[in-house]
C-alpha cells in the first residue's frame, strides 16, 4: 500500500510534463538522471504488517517499525523538518510513543532528524559503539575543506533548475545547509561487534555490526517479519565506494562482506539507507548477490591490475564491470563511480604514489603550464587550442589545458570562463550525480570568480 494516493498523482503527472518537456539536446546521462527522480517521489511504503519506509524526506530513508506497545524508528532522516514531516505521516498510522531510535551509522543524513522522534520522551537510542569513528579524524585535525567539497558534492549551492538529485536521495532544497557531522543526538544505547538481541514494544529486533559504507555501521533484521534494514550497505546506485567530498579509505572488501552476511538473512523485504524498498525474496536475493559480486569483481580486477603495474589512470580503463552487472538498475552510478572506487582501492592498498619514478617529485603546476605555454607558441596559442578542443567536443582536454592557463594566471578572466563552459559540458553528459554536481558548482564558482575580476 502507498499514500496518500492523491499526491502520488499528482506527481506522477509532474514527471510526465518533465519527460515530455525534456529538449532535444538532453543527454542520455541527464535523462536517466532525471528519471532516478521518481525513485525519491515522498512517500510512504508499507513494507510489510507493522513495517513502513517514507522515502523523499531528505536524504536517507525514515523507518518505524510498530510494536505492542510503541514503534521504533530506524534513521532519523537529515533534517529536524523533514524528520517532523515524516513523522506526521506515521501518526497518521498510530499514535504510540515512540520507543527506540535506531542510527544504521553515524552520517548525518540519518541522524540529524533524530531530534523530532523525542517527543519528550527518552526513548532508547542505538548504535555501534564506534559511532561517529568516520568523521572523528577530520574534526581532530581541523579540516573545514570537507564541508565545502560536501556541498559541492551534494550541490546544496545550485541554484534549483541545476540540481536534478543526488543518485539516491531528493536535491537539497535552497537554503538547506548541508552537513555531515553527527546528529545533536547521541546514542544511549551501544553494542561494539557482532549480533546484538534487542526487544523493544514486543519486537524482538537483531542489530548487526557490518563494516562497509563506514566502520560503524550495522544493519537491522526482523527475524518475525523478515525485513532487513540495510543502511548505507546497499542502496540502488553503484556504491559510493569513495566520496569526492573526501573520505578516509572505505574498506570495499567488507562492503561486499557486509552484502553476503545480509544475503544469508534470507530476508523478504529490504528498506535501504536510500531509495525505495525491495520487496519479495526472490528480488532482495538476487539484489544483494549481485551487488556483494560487482564489488568484490571490481576489488578483485583492481588488485589484478595493481599486481601487473598498472597505474590508477590506467585501471580505470582496465576494470570495467561485467554487462550483466553493469546493466542492473541498482548497480548504475547514480550515486558512486567505478573508476573512482578503482582509484580508491589503489590508493587504499598503495598510498598516492603511482609507481612511476616521473611522479615522485613532479613539476609544480605553474612550472609545467610555463612549459606547455611554450610547447604550444605561447599562452594565446594555449587559449585558442582550449578553446578548439572544447568546440570539438573534447571538454575533459579543454578543462585540462584551462587549468595550465589559470595556472600560468591566477587572474585572467577567460581561462576561468572557458574552464567552467568544459566543466558545465562534462557535468551534462556524467550519470553519476555527485560528480555532476561538483562539476557545476565549480563552474559557478569560477564563474563568480571571473566576474569579481572584470
Ligand atoms: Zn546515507
Amino acid at each position: 500500500m502507498k499514500f496518500p494516493f492523491k499526491k502520488q498523482l499528482t506527481l506522477t503527472v509532474a514527471c510526465l510534463v518533465l519527460s515530455f518537456s525534456a529538449t532535444a539536446q538532453e543527454s542520455p546521462a541527464t535523462k536517466l538522471l532525471k528519471e532516478r527522480s521518481a525513485e525519491f517521489r515522498k512517500d510512504v511504503v508499507k513494507v510489510t504488517d507493522g513495517v513502513y519506509s517514507a522515502i523523499g524526506y531528505r536524504a536517507s530513508t525514515i523507518n518505524m517499525i510498530e510494536g505492542t506497545d510503541g514503534i521504533i524508528i530506524v534513521d532519523a532522516g537529515q533534517t529536524p523538518a523533514a524528520a517532523r514531516e515524516a513523522l506526521a505521516e506515521f501518526r497518521k498510522l498510530t499514535a504510540k510513543p515512540v520507543k527506540a531510535i535506531i542510527f544504521t551509522h553515524s552520517h548525518g543524513d540519518h541522524t540529524g532528524g533524530a531530534i523530532s522522534f523525542l517527543e519528550g520522551g527518552n526513548p532508547e537510542i542505538w548504535a555501534r559503539a564506534n559511532f561517529g569513528s568516520e568523521s572523528n579524524p577530520f574534526a581532530a585535525a581541523g579540516l573545514t575543506i570537507q564541508r565545502q567539497r560536501g556541498a559541492r558534492q551534494a550541490g546544496a549551492n545550485l541554484p534549483a533548475d541545476k540540481k536534478i538529485n543526488n543518485g539516491v536521495a531528493p536535491a537539497v532544497p535552497d537554503n538547506e545547509r548541508v552537513t555531515f557531522e553527527d546528529g545533536a543526538v547521541k546514542p544511549n544505547r551501544t553494542f561494539a561487534e557482532g549480533r546484538k538481541r534487542i526487544v523493544v514494544a514486543g519486537v524482538e529486533i537483531d542489530l548487526v555490526a557490518v563494516n562497509g559504507e563506514t566502520e560503524d555501521a550495522l544493519y537491522v533484521w526482523l527475524p518475525a517479519t523478515k525485513v532487513l534494514f540495510s543502511g548505507d550497505n546497499f542502496y540502488k546506485s553503484w556504491p559510493n565506494a569513495y566520496a569526492i567530498r573526501g573520505t578516509p579509505y572505505r574498506d570495499i572488501r567488507s562492503w561486499a562482506d557486509a552484502n553476503d552476511t545480509m544475503l544469508k538473512e534470507g530476508a523478504t523485504f529490504l528498506v535501504p539507507g536510500h531509495t525505495r524498498p525491495i520487496l519479495g525474496q526472490a528480488a532482495v536475493t538476487a539484489a544483494l548477490t549481485d551487488y556483494r559480486d560487482a564489488i568484490r569483481f571490481v576489488f578483485d580486477q583492481t588488485i589484478k591490475g595493481m599486481n601487473q603495474g598498472m597505474t590508477p589512470d590506467e585501471l580505470v580503463g582496465y576494470v570495467k564491470l561485467p554487462a550483466r552487472l553493469a546493466e542492473k538498475d541498482y548497480l548504475r552510478e547514480y550515486y558512486g563511480n567505478v573508476e573512482w572506487a578503482v582509484r580508491a582501492i589503489f590508493q587504499g592498498y598503495l598510498g598516492w604514489f603511482d609507481g612511476n619514478p616521473s611522479n615522485l617529485f613532479p613539476l609544480p603546476p605553474k612550472a609545467e603550464a610555463e612549459r606547455m605555454a611554450k610547447l604550444a607558441g605561447g599562452p594565446a596559442a594555449l587559449l585558442a587550442l582550449a578553446r578548439d578542443a572544447l568546440k570539438q567536443g573534447d571538454a575533459q582536454w579543454a578543462a585540462q589545458l584551462c587549468d595550465h592557463l589559470v595556472a600560468l594566471d591566477p587572474s585572467a578572466p577567460e581561462p576561468k570562463l572557458l574552464k567552467a563552459d568544459a566543466l558545465t559540458a562534462l557535468a551534462e553528459k556524467l550519470l553519476t550525480a555527485t560528480g555532476r554536481n561538483y562539476y557545476l558548482t565549480v563552474a559557478q564558482e569560477l564563474r563568480a570568480a571571473a566576474k569579481a575580476r572584470e
